[in-house]
């Protein structure tokens, strides 16, 4: 198609048809299930970002339903004539302008998303009044790692509170046309159906133990306790005096909470 990128929309088209088969057989079925051919249709695929339909071909084959939503208004138009006789709704629209309320069967989100987005678009979906059952979605590698690595930041925190988290395949830049400047991968998101691990209260504390993310925890919640207080709860809750906040799990978070509360 003689049809121009526009950079600022995050518009590289992934072509690969075996990896766009896997994206859509992690969103259908998991990571960790066998996928393949005799496998149930699922019933729903929220998908964000369609562009030209690539992805979306291979959603179609294994959901009853495919809703995509895409803010080019071009490309939006263009789609349904690209997918006849099938179920597939488009919706012309901003993905964090979308309400999954509306929504009243169970769904899964699924895209190969626009990065420069990729944090309010996590935040949106695991946030979710009616939650997805599952998010599958291809993002920048590095930003891949840090959510899965035990070396956190105030992303992969968020994820990890609110859902079980797996990193998927690999997608090489040069696997995209035009090819992004950073390799990709796909991240699978299974939210919590009980809620959030630690309290919103507890977020909070995090957020600003983040404060400066290079420096010791010590200096960054000195203005909330004693230093001295704060080292000595450390100790009591198994974390080295001189941590950074990367150095933190949920649990050693909520356990300094609750410390700090007293
Ligand atoms: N999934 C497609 C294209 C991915 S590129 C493929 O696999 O080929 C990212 C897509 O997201 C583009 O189509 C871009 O127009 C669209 N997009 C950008 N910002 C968006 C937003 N805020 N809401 C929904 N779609 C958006």
């Amino acid at each position: 198609m003689g049809l121009k990128n526009k950079k600022s929309l995050g518009q590289n088209w992934l072509k690969n048809r075996e990896i766009l088969e896997k994206i859509a057989d992690y969103s259908a079925y998991g990571i960790a299930e066998k996928t393949g051919v005799g496998l149930e249709k699922r019933p729903l695929c929220v998908e964000i970002g369609p562009g030209l339909g690539y992805l979306t071909t291979s959603l179609l084959r294994r959901f009853d339903k495919v809703i995509a939503i895409e803010y080019d208004d071009r490309l939006a138009k263009n789609l349904p004539a690209s997918f006849p006789g099938t179920n597939l709704e488009v919706v012309h629209g901003d993905i964090l302008e979308y309400d999954f309320s509306r929504l009243n069967e169970p769904y899964v989100v699924a895209g190969n998303i626009p990065y420069y987005i990729t944090s309010p678009i996590i935040e949106k979906v695991l946030t979710a009044e009616r939650l997805p059952d599952r998010v599958v979605i291809l993002i920048q590698k590095e930003v891949a790692e840090r959510i899965v690595s035990n070396k956190e930041t105030v992303l992969s925190l968020f994820v990890k509170n609110r859902a079980r988290v797996q990193a998927g395949v690999i997608v090489p830049a040069h696997e995209f046309t035009p090819p992004p400047k950073v390799d990709s991968q796909v991240v699978v998101m299974e939210p919590f159906v009980t809620g959030p691990v630690v309290s919103d209260e507890v977020f909070e504390l995090i957020r600003r133990g983040f404060a400066s993310p290079r420096k010791k925890l010590v200096h960054n919640l000195a203005g909330m306790a004693d230093v001295e207080r704060l080292k000595v709860i450390m100790g009591e809750i198994g974390v080295l005096v001189d941590a950074r906040p990367g150095d933190l799990g949920l649990t050693d978070w909520d356990n300094l909470y609750k410390k700090l509360e007293r």
